[in-house]
């Protein structure tokens, strides 16, 4: 039998996503419905440089496009550097929301399966040595990596996951930016970058300071949610991901190029979370993070996702195709100093 509660109740992320929804009018104008004057700007593709886009869809007011040149997905206009600042100046209930969701049990099941099939290759590659979690949170990577005889430095600036890796794991994390930490070039074996890109105006600024402190073969483990998923191809702009968290939304090629673009040799790379219960509801006109139900879908296809096998089938397929909602790439640090 399915489970009757959906992974975004279970998990809290059903709570987080509204709280977010609320944060987002901060950006929006009331007079035009869009994205406040002063607080936007209007941006070229970040990893082509193209100014020739197509508007995808707008969402609360926010505008989604996509780069014909290179298919990188982006929002724009985007909040400024000032307009970031100020909007992640506001305390936000949201932020302090996703503290709970990777605190439940469900997330916590998901994040030790996937973040020790990632250690797995990244130990495959570098052993042993100094690993560092830009945007560590509550730091589960971290207390696994460091539980396999990593020495380990995490950097989180949200306060309230800093202060729990801290006292629940006892773990060393700063709360500065990556530029601002002053770490030594070439001083990591590798360094973990798992959901962090996305939210960056410049992405590949973060890549060219990690690629700094890395040592030439040193592994990067990066992790971004995927635009080309089954539940985003599926659900466009009803899909979560996109908010007003996320400025940048890669799929595989466009996550593979920008890491080739900034020294990193690409080993592998794949999906993970299938989210087969919010596609199959959108399938029968249901509200798509509502109760998950089947009884509306044709026979055979209600058959295959109501036996146990048949779903674990379904999903391991789903994830060998790359439709996958959280993409993941292992990455080498190319070249000399
Ligand atoms: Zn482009």
């Amino acid at each position: 039998m399915i489970d009757r509660e959906s992974y975004e109740k279970r998990s809290g992320r059903d709570r987080f996503f509204r709280l977010l929804e609320e944060e987002m009018r901060l950006l929006i104008d009331p007079a035009t419905g869009e994205m406040r004057r002063d607080w936007a700007e209007a941006i070229a593709c970040v990893l082509c440089g193209a100014r020739d886009e197509e508007e995808l869809f707008r969402k609360g007011g926010l505008r989604f496009v996509r780069c014909r040149s290179c298919r990188l997905i982006y929002m724009n206009p985007r909040p400024s550097a000032e307009g970031l600042e100020r909007l992640y100046a506001c305390e936000s209930a949201a932020n302090d929301a996703w503290v709970d969701v990777l605190l439940s049990e469900a997330e916590e099941e998901f994040q030790t399966r996937d973040f020790s099939a990632l250690l797995d290759e990244v130990q495959r590659l570098r052993p042993a040595g100094r690993l560092l979690d830009v945007g560590c949170s509550i730091g589960r990577l971290l207390a696994l990596a460091r539980g396999r005889g990593y020495d380990v430095l995490g950097i989180e600036l949200g306060g309230r996951a800093r202060t729990y890796a801290r006292e629940h794991y006892g773990l060393p994390v700063l709360g500065e930016k990556l530029e601002c930490a002053d770490l030594a070039s070439e001083s990591f074996d590798a360094v973990a970058l798992v959901e962090v890109l996305e939210h960056l105006p410049d992405p590949r600024r973060m890549l060219s300071e990690v690629r700094r402190i890395l040592k030439p073969g040193g592994v990067l483990l990066a992790g971004v949610p995927n635009a080309g998923s089954l539940g985003v191809m599926v659900l466009h702009g009803e899909a979560r991901t996109f908010n007003r968290n996320h400025l940048v939304y890669f799929g595989e090629g466009t996550l593979v190029r920008l890491l080739e673009q900034e020294g990193f040799r690409v080993v592998k790379a794949m999906t993970v979370v299938s989210l087969l219960d919010t596609v199959l509801n959108h399938f029968q006109m249901l509200d798509p993070f509502g109760v998950p139900r089947t009884d509306l879908l044709p026979q055979p296809l209600r058959q295959a996702v109501e036996s146990p096998q048949g779903r674990a089938r379904l999903e391991k397929l789903l994830h060998d195709l790359g439709l996958g909602y959280r993409l993941r790439a292992i990455a080498v640090r190319e070249g000399q100093s």
